[in-house]
C-alpha cells in the first residue's frame, strides 16, 4: 500500500493514498488485451487500430502485444509513432485529404494502404506514389442512422463519384478497395449491413473485383450503464451481409475500431472543486480537458462517487449542472447530471469508459489540463 507503487490495485487504492488535486485517469492493460482479443476472436477478417482515438504509447504496446497488426493513421505523427511502436505492422493513412508532404513522408515509411473520397487527392497519390503494390481503398458515404454523429458531414464520396474513382483506381495500376465509416459510437448493425450492401453495388457499377473492403471503425463503447455494447451482433451481422451482398467476390474484410478497443480500459477521477452555493458542481477536469467529447456524442452516465478516504458516497440520487474549471461559459456538461445527493467538496468524480477522445483532446486552457495517469490492475473502484 505504499505511496511508491506504480501499478495500483484499482483506483480507490491511488486516490485516497494520494488524494491528487489534478484529474487521473487509470488504465488497466488487461482490459486493452480483452478488447483486442474480443475483436481478433470475434471480427471476420483484419483489425486494424484508429490511434486517433489514444495514441498513448501504452495502448499501442498492449495492441501490440495482444496481436493487433494493422493501425489506420491520420497523420505523420501518426505513422511515426507505429513505426516507432509496432516496426512490423501494416499501416492504413486512412485520412482521405493530404498534403503532398504528408504523402512523401508516408511513401518514405513504406506505407502502402491510403483512401481517397476525390479527384483531386487521388490525382496526388497518382502523381506521388508508386502503384505497384498499393492499396487504395475509396471511401464513401450514405446517409445511415444509428450512430452519436454523423460521419459523412466531412469524409466520403456520393455513390456515384465513387464509381468513378474505383475505374480510375484501378486504370492507374493501384489495388482497388473500398472502405467506409458508419459513424462513432453507432450501436446498429443495420448501418454496417446498408454500408456493406451499397458496397456490393458501387464495385458491380465499376465492374470491379475489389480486394478488401474496410468497414470502418464506429464500433460502441460502454457509455450508458443500460447499453452493453453488442460487438459480437454487430461481427455477425457484417460477416453474413458481406456473403449476401458479394456472392464469390465476397473480398477480405478489416476493421478500424477505435473507441471500442480503448473506451472501456480508462477510468477518470475528476476532483469536486466546489459545490457552488449547494447547486452547481465544479469540477477540475471538464470540456477543455478529458470530458471534451461529450457535449458532441453525449453523456456517459457509468459515474460513482467517492470521498477522499475512498469510501462510496450512496445517498438518494440528485440532478446537478455540472461546470469545467476554466473561466469559459461553454465549458459545462450537456443537461443535468445524476450524482448522490451526500456529495461533497474534495470527493472524486469517477467516470468509467472515459479511455476514447480523451487523453488526446485534453488542452491546458486556462492552465488547467494537467492530467496523471496511474496505472490499475481493476478498474472496479
Ligand atoms: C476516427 C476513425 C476511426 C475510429 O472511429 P471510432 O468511432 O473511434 O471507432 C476509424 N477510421 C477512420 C477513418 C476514422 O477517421
Amino acid at each position: 500500500m505504499g505511496l511508491s507503487k506504480t501499478i495500483w490495485t484499482n483506483p480507490t487504492e491511488m486516490l485516497r493514498n494520494v488524494q491528487p488535486e489534478n484529474p487521473v485517469l487509470f488504465f488497466a492493460p488487461s482490459v486493452v488485451q480483452a478488447n483486442a482479443r474480443r475483436f481478433i476472436d470475434g471480427f471476420p477478417g483484419l483489425v486494424t487500430y484508429a490511434v486517433k482515438s489514444n495514441p498513448g504509447e501504452e495502448m499501442i504496446e498492449n495492441l501490440a502485444a495482444a496481436g493487433v497488426r494493422g493501425y489506420d493513421c491520420a497523420s505523420s505523427f501518426e505513422i511515426d509513432l507505429i513505426r516507432r511502436l509496432a516496426p512490423d505492422a501494416a499501416i492504413h493513412y486512412h485520412n482521405p485529404v493530404r498534403s503532398r508532404t504528408e504523402i512523401a513522408h508516408a511513401v518514405a515509411k513504406g506505407v502502402t494502404s491510403y483512401s481517397v473520397d476525390s479527384k483531386s487527392e487521388l490525382q496526388k497519390l497518382i502523381d506521388l506514389v508508386p502503384a505497384e503494390g498499393t492499396e487504395i481503398s475509396v471511401r464513401f458515404k450514405l446517409p445511415v442512422a444509428g450512430a452519436a454523429y454523423n460521419f459523412g458531414a466531412k469524409f466520403g464520396a456520393t455513390t456515384e463519384l465513387a464509381v468513378e474513382l474505383l475505374k480510375m483506381v484501378a486504370a492507374a495500376g493501384f489495388v482497388p478497395s473500398i472502405t467506409f465509416h458508419p459513424g462513432t459510437q453507432c450501436t446498429d448493425p443495420q448501418a454496417w449491413a446498408s454500408y456493406i450492401r451499397e458496397a456490393a453495388v458501387i464495385a458491380r457499377d465499376a465492374g470491379i473485383t475489389i480486394a478488401r473492403l474496410n468497414v470502418g471503425g464506429g464500433f460502441p463503447s460502454h457509455r450508458l450503464e443500460a447499453v452493453q455494447p453488442e460487438l459480437e451482433a454487430i461481427f455477425e451481422t457484417i460477416d453474413q451481409v458481406a456473403t449476401e451482398a458479394f456472392g464469390e467476390n465476397r473480398p477480405m474484410l478489416v476493421c478500424e475500431p477505435g473507441r471500442a478497443m480503448c473506451g472501456d480500459a480508462f477510468t477518470l477521477a475528476a476532483r469536486v472543486k466546489s459545490i457552488r452555493d449547494g447547486q452547481h458542481v465544479f469540477l477540475n477536469d471538464g470540456v477543455y480537458g478529458t470530458l471534451n467529447e461529450l457535449p458532441q456524442i453525449g453523456v456517459i452516465d457509468r459515474t460513482q462517487v467517492i470521498s477522499p478516504e475512498g469510501v462510496e458516497r450512496t445517498g438518494k440520487s440528485q440532478e446537478r449542472i455540472v461546470f469545467g474549471p476554466t473561466c469559459d461559459s461553454i465549458d459545462r456538461l450537456p443537461g443535468e447530471m445524476a450524482f448522490p445527493a451526500d456529495m461533497e467538496e474534495g470527493d472524486y468524480l469517477i467516470w468509467h469508459g472515459m479511455g476514447s477522445y480523451s487523453v488526446v483532446t485534453n488542452s491546458r486552457f486556462n492552465g488547467f489540463g494537467e492530467l496523471t495517469m496511474a496505472t490499475v490492475l481493476s478498474l472496479k473502484v
